[in-house]
């Protein structure tokens, strides 16, 4: 949601078909949360291509409709509005509960709470200026994964504090990303990719193929079975001073973090892929590198203004 203005945009559909054997390569494009959405995938027929791309598309309009924080009418701006929900849908939800669980692993890095800040952050931006500390000292009360709380059984969740706003541009699009993959299997197709703004989860590789090729900051790599997302503040960012402050907020301080430029995260779905490349950014390369070698088939690619530097565990 960098890159991202969840922005809702009727389907521009573009489709092209090239045969193949068996199944043929069908690619459909549209704009979903203000990014191209790209979905390639091989089908035996075009009929079957296209159902299961407009029920992937129509997953991410609806999981927009849920989770925009630019939408006044979403179900999390109404949540945050009111301070709380006796019973979130279901997708929110799952969202919500993954949102705590990054946040601790993280130890607060990843922390969808952020929500003043980001908008601090923003007029930051528009006014190429940096917020006022004050400013900055209230969005920090308002901002914590211990200020609010979501209950299993009744799927209820509470703010704490009134002023309270959600952000889950570091999350949604992973969400949604998966919900659509997995929507595309269930039309029986195995060989998909679907590619959100350069976030991407792909399937079985194309009929001959060993991967699918992606295309990571220059290089081909060839990737099947996996999930990747790239957290970074090569497009959005505002330089003040000479420091570049990137969207991605440090929870503790409140400012845009300065230190990393690109963050390359592979997992084996889109949602773990997205909120830990965030999580990544924030904590740097020593904490977040230690963060992923503790997790299971998670990989990282961290790239520093000037060098690179990556570890991975299986
Ligand atoms: P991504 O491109 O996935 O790294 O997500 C960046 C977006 O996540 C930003 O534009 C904010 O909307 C939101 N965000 C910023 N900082 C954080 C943070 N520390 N934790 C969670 N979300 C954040
Ligand atoms: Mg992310």
């Amino acid at each position: 949601m960098q890159k991202h203005y969840w922005l809702s945009i009727f389907p521009l559909i573009v489709c092209c078909a090239v045969a193949s054997g068996a199944t043929e390569r069908f690619e459909f494009e549209e704009l979903h949360m203000g990014v191209p959405v790209r979905i390639i995938l091989y089908a035996p027929t075009s009929e079957i291509a296209s159902k299961a791309a407009q029920d992937a598309f129509a997953a991410f309009y609806s999981l927009n409709k849920i989770m925009s924080d630019y939408d006044s009418d979403s179900e999390l701006s109404q949540l945050c509005a009111t301070g709380g929900s006796d019973q979130v849908s279901e997708d929110l939800f799952v969202v919500l509960r993954a949102a705590k669980h990054y946040s601790m692993i993280s130890d607060g890095a990843f922390d969808v709470t952020v929500g003043p800040m980001v908008r601090l952050w923003r007029r930051s931006r528009r006014q190429r200026e940096l917020p006022k500390e004050l400013y900055v000292e209230q969005a920090k009360e308002l901002v914590g994964n211990h200020l609010w709380e979501l209950n299993e059984c009744t799927r209820s969740v509470r703010l704490l504090k009134t002023g309270m706003q959600f952000d889950l541009g570091a999350i949604a699009k992973g969400y949604a990303i998966d919900k659509a993959f997995e929507i595309i299997q269930k039309h029986g197709i195995s060989s998909q990719l679907v590619d959100a703004g350069g976030d991407f989860r792909v399937g079985s590789p194309p009929p001959g193929a060993e991967g699918w090729k992606i295309d990571k900051g220059g290089e081909i790599v060839l990737m099947k079975e996996t999930a990747m997302a790239t957290s970074g503040g090569k497009f959005q960012f505002v330089e003040i001073a000479g420091v570049r402050y990137t969207h991605i907020i440090d929870p503790t301080t409140g400012y845009g973090m300065t230190e990393l430029q690109t963050v390359y995260l592979t997992a084996p779905t889109a949602m773990e892929a997205d909120a830990l490349a965030t999580a990544v950014f924030v904590l740097g390369k020593e904490k977040g590198m230690a963060l992923i070698a503790k997790l299971p088939n998670v990989s990282v690619e961290i790239v520093l203004p000037e060098k690179k530097v990556s570890k991975e565990t299986e």
